[in-house]
């Protein structure tokens, strides 16, 4: 039987990663696409040998060209934590919508299925809690998280449109912080900057006084949510994610515990416009997806952490982790 052919953008990094390897679980013909510039081959090198597998190194910004049939485009380019996107905001905000605008009209042209990478911070520091994807959101749109918010929301807006006017089949997953193998030791991200942190014996940085919240959602479980809303018929928003949710000084005083340092937790400047709670409501994934995370954030987190533990010393020497203190001013 003919495989069926899937384009994944964002391919070389943390959850384009794991989607290539689900779509190759599967028996699909993968094209993983990627510009590299926060995404890393180490992710996928282990599916160059295979014959349904093919990358191409591009930057989707750009017009972008398929030959041949495509059925599903998963669009997951974009930098996507709070030091990347200060870094390179106007990448940022082109990637969602240029690059957005691009592959809609490849999807368009191959009559294929797109599902975009949305995000919680669509709701940015939202004032209820947890959030329904009723709500529309408490976002700045010029502060330093508006390049990837508004870029986010104009990206859900323009799949929308394609929906509504062309008639084309999309599909929106908000993602909610999530975790394990593969993430980028010095993104900044909360959870590998505490683990590097341990294991290079430096005290863990609490933001503010620690008391805004997240909930993290193990990758695995992510990745089963997409791929059942991809081949479901739902073409509003989706929330995905864990509603395990924990303070940032908890987490942190979990990963010592996790890592058994003896480090301490210090308090460093909140940044600008951090979201003070998130927690997804999913209440409609479980009802349309019948879908909910199944990993403990105890079982996730070991697992991580042993990933992180298996990179090699240099990974650890320096991060542009210390950085983004700088941000905080
Ligand atoms: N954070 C922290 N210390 C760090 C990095 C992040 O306390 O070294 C906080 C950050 O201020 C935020 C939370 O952890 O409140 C999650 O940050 P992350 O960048 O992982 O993701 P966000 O959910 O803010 O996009």
């Amino acid at each position: 039987m003919k495989r069926k052919r899937v384009l994944i953008t964002g391919a070389a990094g943390f959850l384009g990663s794991h989607l290539c390897d689900r779509f190759i679980k599967e028996d699909y013909h993968v094209l993983a696409m990627d510009n590299l510039i926060t995404g890393d081959l180490k992710n996928i090198e282990h599916l160059f040998g295979l014959e349904n597998f093919e990358f191409y190194h591009h930057d989707i910004s750009k017009f972008v060209h398929i030959s041949g049939e495509l059925d599903y485009i998963l669009h997951f380019a974009s930098p996507a934590s709070p030091i990347d996107y200060l870094k390179i905001p106007i990448q940022t905000l082109k990637v969602g919508s240029l690059g957005t605008h691009n592959l809609l009209g490849l999807a368009r042209g191959k009559n294929a299925r797109m599902l975009i990478a949305s995000t919680s911070e669509v709701y940015g520091d939202p004032s209820v809690n947890p959030q329904p994807e009723e709500y529309w959101g408490n976002v700045n749109p010029v502060g330093p998280r508006g390049v990837y918010d508004e870029a986010k929301r104009f990206q859900e807006a323009m799949t929308m449109a394609y929906h509504t006017f062309h008639g084309l089949e999309t599909r929106i997953v908000r993602i909610f912080n999530t975790y394990g193998p593969r993430m980028r030791l010095n993104d900044g991200r909360v959870l590998p900057a505490f683990i590097g942190q341990a294991l290079r014996g430096e005290d863990l940085t609490v933001f503010g006084d620690g008391s805004q919240t997240r909930s993290f959602c193990y990758v695995d479980d992510l990745i089963e949510g997409i791929y059942r809303l991809l081949l479901s018929d739902y073409a509003q928003p989706m929330n995905i994610g864990n509603p395990d949710e924990i303070t940032i000084k908890q987490f942190g005083e979990e990963i010592i515990k996790l890592t058994g340092t003896n480090q301490k937790l210090v308090l460093r400047d909140l940044p600008v416009d951090d979201p003070k709670q998130r927690r997804p409501d999913i209440t409609k994934a479980k009802a349309i997806l019948d879908w909910e995370p199944k990993v403990s954030r105890e079982e996730g987190l070991k697992i991580t952490y042993e990933y992180f533990k298996s990179l090699p010393v240099e990974a650890f020497a320096n991060t542009d982790h210390k950085d983004f203190t700088g941000y905080n001013k």
